[in-house]
């Protein structure tokens, strides 16, 4: 009760799945902007939080402090019960909108290397604190009035530092879902988030969503000819996961060469860092910590400073 007193709510700045956002300040200061993220109940949880909001909340408060990740600043529930987030205000919309609007918006190496970095250390941060975050997409990256991107929207992350528990395979906007989880696989790693990441990755140098299938059958369909067909070579196992089919016609695994041609514009040393993240075998997959040491980054161009970076018009 205290905690709400201390915000005022203003206009309605979206509306997700499961809450509503609204523009706020604070009460002692009208020039301090927060988002205040007001999640819907849902009948069936009328007795307790919904899981998804319980879930926001965890992870959001262990992983405080990070500038990459959303900063929490409050939580209080409403007379509806209604639980409400107070978060970092982020005006400038998101990666998905840069990325959309080829018309207005032109970037180069330079700033994809930038925005990479930002979420790569996001992903470091929440594997570090064993925080997996399943929904890594251009639109939960969003970006802060200094042009630092955010990575937000933690409804579907969980911890993995309980690895006896079995997870649901039913996460992650199907675009960016891994192979792992297509098949059905129930104990998974951060590997999952970097698959996702290097999706995005793709996706911020052709500008179009890499993979975009229309149901499950047609994403693996479409990671198995443009990647590669997943096979008890390449990854031991996989035979063995409960949803496992692939199209009959197997696609060897293709190499960094063949990436050049589509994904060259961030140079070969980038092309060889996506490849890393698109590993079929999660264990073989690049992890966060190894994406940082890679050498891209330091390859010029230089990632471009935060404050020169792209922003919508
Ligand atoms: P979704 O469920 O679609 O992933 P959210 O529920 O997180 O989205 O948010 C809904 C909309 O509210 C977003 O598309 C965005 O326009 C806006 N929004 C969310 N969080 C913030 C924020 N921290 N600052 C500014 N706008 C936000």
């Amino acid at each position: 009760e205290l905690e709400k007193r201390k915000y005022v709510k203003g206009r309605k700045l979206g509306e997700g799945t499961y809450a509503n956002v609204y523009l706020g300040h604070s009460r002692s200061d009208p020039t301090s902007l927060v988002a205040i993220k007001k999640i819907k109940v849902q009948a069936q949880y009328n007795d307790g939080l919904a899981p998804d909001a319980v879930r926001e909340l965890k992870h959001l408060q262990e992983l405080r402090g990070h500038p990459n990740i959303i900063q929490l600043y409050s939580v209080f529930s409403s007379k509806d019960q209604n639980l409400n987030l107070v978060l970092e205000y982020l005006p400038l919309g998101d990666l998905e909108m840069l990325i959309k609007d080829v018309d207005r918006v032109r970037y180069g190496a330079g700033d994809i290397k930038a925005w990479m970095g930002m979420l790569t250390r996001a992903v470091w941060f929440c594997h570090e604190n064993y925080v997996l975050h399943r929904d890594i997409k251009p639109n939960n990256l969003l970006i802060a009035a200094d042009g630092e991107v955010k990575l937000a929207d933690f409804g579907l992350a969980r911890g993995f530092s309980d690895p006896g528990w079995r997870m649901t395979a039913t996460v992650i906007t199907r675009w960016y879902r891994p192979p792992e989880l297509l098949f059905g696989a129930r104990h998974y790693s951060g590997a999952v988030d970097i698959w996702s990441v290097g999706m995005v990755f793709a996706e911020l140098i052709i500008r179009t969503a890499y993979l975009p299938g229309n149901t499950e059958v047609e994403q693996i369909a479409l990671i198995c000819k443009q990647i590669g067909t997943p096979t008890e070579d390449n990854w031991p196992g996989v035979t063995q996961l409960s949803q496992y089919t692939v199209p009959s016609e197997v696609t060897p695994v293709w190499g960094k060469e063949a990436y050049m041609g589509r994904f060259g514009a961030v140079g070969s040393e980038g092309v060889d860092l996506l490849v890393k993240t698109l590993a079929l075998d999660p264990k073989k997959r690049i992890t966060a910590r190894e994406m940082l040491e890679h050498r891209w980054w330091r390859t010029e161009p230089k990632p471009t400073r935060k404050e020169d970076l792209p922003r919508k018009s």
